[in-house]
């Protein structure tokens, strides 16, 4: 290991503007950051088994890799520290056939938000039983293909889709599974959280205002649906459970109120997903089985309060299950030097994709781990702004990254935590088409989802 200078001694090389040192070693993986199987020989990184020099040669890049192992250790421990909860998969996180089918095998169940993310679920023969659905806006024609597909849970966003389900369960004959999305005014972000009175945002019921109340009222008197729980989702990226505890005080509330007015205790509480995952060293989330029994602790003290027995708690981690486990590869095109005013120079490395296959950097300024990932390099740290291709200055990869002085054209880098939200959020701005989704394991390689042709791109275009 190589010692660094203690502090911005680097010369011309450093922004004076970054708050972080340089890691220790470069050449280093900070094991809550990269996947289970990420290693280095002789400074190339492989995952699953496989150099990632081998993968980009077969695949093509930019690629987006999943260690299979990673994942199935993720699940064991989701299963493990939620037994005798539900855990539903948020599909929007990523799905494809393959995905959905190993959710499926891994005994979870599957959130859906839209007729796309359900076609695959269906495509991929899900449990519908097991198929929860969500949005704020489910069109008519989205809500009738759930119901007569069987989907297991309906959550209910608004007053005209109480109706609208209840019609269209009432014409299928079905007595359709629901639950009533609440919105209790808690907003979490990492460490942070706010309790607000009010709640000023598009999803579901709110609390505080008796919208909650009016909707359950509204449910519990229509024939074709049957109530079964109450929902809340409060954020994501969450980083403890002090959110959750504001979140279950009053939606536990709630359904002591609802017992009182109609002598109904409802069966299950989803409590949502969030948990949080370590984008970068510095980030750390609370270890998964602790978080889900201080989940449990919180749900239980309130209920007991209250005299109500313990529902069936239900999550719904999408981030946490998938995030990690994945990371990009991208080949460097150039290095640019640029002069910024107080002397310091920003080195600008650019590579083959950027916000069309991860958008998070430019909408949410999230914070990615950044590695050379070709070959190792002694030479000094230097602080770099990864950027992609697209015509745009806020196409940022990762805004601050440490990566060898000599990072140069035809490097290969990995960025790390890209499982989630990237594929699921890929667009094709300057009609970029969106790179493979390969799962890695075991040295072996396989495709989820192929690189996406210019013809792909064409076939769409009447002419
Ligand atoms: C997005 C979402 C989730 C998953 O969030 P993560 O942060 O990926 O865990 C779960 N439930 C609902 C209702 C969501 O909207």
């Amino acid at each position: 290991m190589r010692a660094h200078p203690a502090g911005p001694a680097h010369g011309d090389l450093i922004n004076p503007a970054a708050p972080n040192l340089p890691p220790e070693d470069l050449n280093g993986l900070h094991p809550s950051v990269w996947p289970a199987t990420a290693e280095r020989s002789d400074g190339v990184l492989s995952i699953g088994g496989l150099d990632v020099r081998d993968l980009v040669r077969d695949f093509g890049s930019p690629l987006y890799l999943l260690d299979e192992a990673d994942l199935r250790a993720r699940a064991r421990a989701l299963r493990e520290a939620f037994a005798g909860a539900e855990v539903y998969y948020a599909g929007k996180a990523f799905l494809s056939v393959g995905f959905a089918r190993w959710v499926a095998s891994e005994g979870f169940g599957l959130d859906v938000c839209s007729g796309g993310e359900l076609a695959i679920a269906l495509r991929a023969g899900f449990p519908v039983d097991r198929i929860a659905m969500h949005g704020n806006n489910k069109s008519e024609r989205e809500l009738t293909r759930a119901v007569e597909a069987g989907v297991g849970t309906i959550v209910l966003d608004s007053y005209a889709e109480i109706v609208r389900l209840a019609d269209i369960a009432a014409k299928a004959d079905i007595r359709q599974r629901v639950m009533v999305r609440t919105t209790v005014g808690v907003e979490a972000h990492t460490h942070e959280f706010i309790a607000t009175a009010h709640e000023d945002q598009k999803f579901g019921f709110s609390f505080s205002s008796g919208a909650a109340a009016e909707a359950v009222r509204r449910v519990l008197k229509l024939p074709s649906l049957e109530l079964v729980g109450l929902h809340s989702h409060i954020g994501s990226q969450i980083f403890d459970t002090a959110g959750f505890e504001v979140a279950a005080k009053r939606v536990v509330q709630l359904l002591a109120d609802i017992r009182e007015e109609h002598d109904v205790e409802l069966a299950e509480l989803d409590l949502g997903g969030g948990l949080g995952v370590a984008y970068t060293a510095e980030d750390d989330p609370a270890q998964l089985h602790r978080f889900a029994a201080d989940l449990r602790t919180i749900v239980a003290y309130e209920c007991g309060r209250h005299g109500l027995k313990m529902p069936k708690i239900v999550v719904e981690p999408g981030r946490a299950l998938v995030g990690p486990a994945g990371i990009t590869l991208y080949e460097v095109g150039t290095v640019k030097p640029v002069q910024l005013d107080a002397g310091a120079v920003r080195h600008f490395v650019s590579v083959d994709g950027g916000m069309s296959d991860n958008i998070r950097t430019a909408l949410y300024d999230a914070a990615y781990t950044c590695a050379l990932a070709s070959r190792g390099s002694d030479a000094e740290p230097m602080l770099a702004r990864v950027v992609g291709k697209h015509c745009e200055s806020g196409d940022i990869v990762v805004k601050d990254a440490w990566l060898p002085a000599d990072v140069q054209p035809g490097d290969l880098l990995a960025i790390a935590g890209t499982g989630a939200y990237c594929r699921s959020m890929a667009s094709n701005y300057n009609q970029v088409p969106r790179p493979p989704v390969v799962s890695v394991g075991s040295g072996q390689a396989k495709v989820l989802l192929r690189r996406e042709t210019e013809d792909d791109l064409l076939r769409l275009d009447a002419g």
